[in-house]
């Protein structure tokens, strides 16, 4: 599985992206797109910058971080004896906590807000904001990952796993698609859905506050802070970053430097 990284990787994401670009079709949330599909190469000329800023810093990433731990049986899972059918799914739950409270901690310090605020700023939605990440804070997220990985003793497959989850998970539920009400109900209970996540994506401060899981919605439930509706009309991204201009990649990267 692990020769097949970047096939496995690049496959999820072209796959996971062209259904979902369809489906915002078949059962789009708002057609207003002012913008169109130009968004689109702004949004994801912002993320192949953060990927090729990943390669140049930290080539390794997590997955090398977890080789590193693995080699030298260094970490939590390794000191306690854990089998692999174990600490797989445990990786997985555990690194959606860590970026549950990474995501709490980049809305509440202002340095870190000014990063993040370049993904907020999107003035639409659709599977591509979940792409659209300034790549300072990209490199930050790496860090953080190796950081648990090397921690955890996580193994490779593992962290494997939970990127490219997080990767179609960031996707979906940023998707302007509308769910059944039943289906959106049912899947609710157990992770982040698209109608729950735009509120997070409001331009109300308190609620963007809310709904910070990225996978399973339980932490936003443990933590208190889930948010199932939002007040009036729902009004995205943030009104002084809100121009057409601003949703230009070069604005985007230099954003988080503007007052
Ligand atoms: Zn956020």
């Amino acid at each position: 599985m692990l020769a097949q990284e970047p096939i496995l990787r690049l496959g999820f994401f072209l796959g996971i992206l062209g259904a979902l670009l369809v489906a915002e079709r078949l059962a789009p949330w708002r057609v207003n797109r002012p913008l169109g599909a130009r968004r689109w190469l702004h949004n994801i000329g912002l993320l192949a910058m953060g990927s090729v800023a990943v390669r140049l810093v930290v080539p390794a990433a997590a997955m090398g971080a977890a080789f590193w731990a693995q080699s030298r049986e260094f970490g939590v899972f390794p000191a306690l004896g854990l089998p692999l059918w174990a600490t797989i799914p445990l990786t997985v739950v555990l690194l959606d906590l860590l970026i549950y409270f990474q995501h709490r901690v980049f809305h509440a310090l202002p340095w870190l807000w000014r990063l993040h605020r370049v993904h907020h700023a999107d003035t639409e939605m659709d599977a591509t904001t979940g792409l659209r990440f300034h790549p300072v804070e990209i490199l930050l997220s790496v860090f953080i990952k190796m950081a648990a990985a090397v921690a955890l003793g996580a193994p490779p497959e593992g962290v494997l796993a939970f990127e490219i989850l997080l990767n179609a998970s960031s996707m979906f539920e940023h998707a302007a698609i509308t769910l059944p009400p039943r289906v959106d109900a049912a899947l609710r209970q157990l992770i982040i859905t698209p109608s729950l996540h735009r509120i997070h994506h409001s331009e109300r401060r308190e609620e963007t506050d809310s709904n910070f899981g990225f996978n399973l919605s339980v932490w936003d439930r443990i933590f208190g802070t889930l948010r199932r509706e939002h007040q009036g009309r729902l009004t995205l991204g943030i009104g002084a970053y809100g121009s057409p201009r601003d949703q230009r990649l070069d604005q985007l990267l230099i954003q988080p430097l503007r007052d």
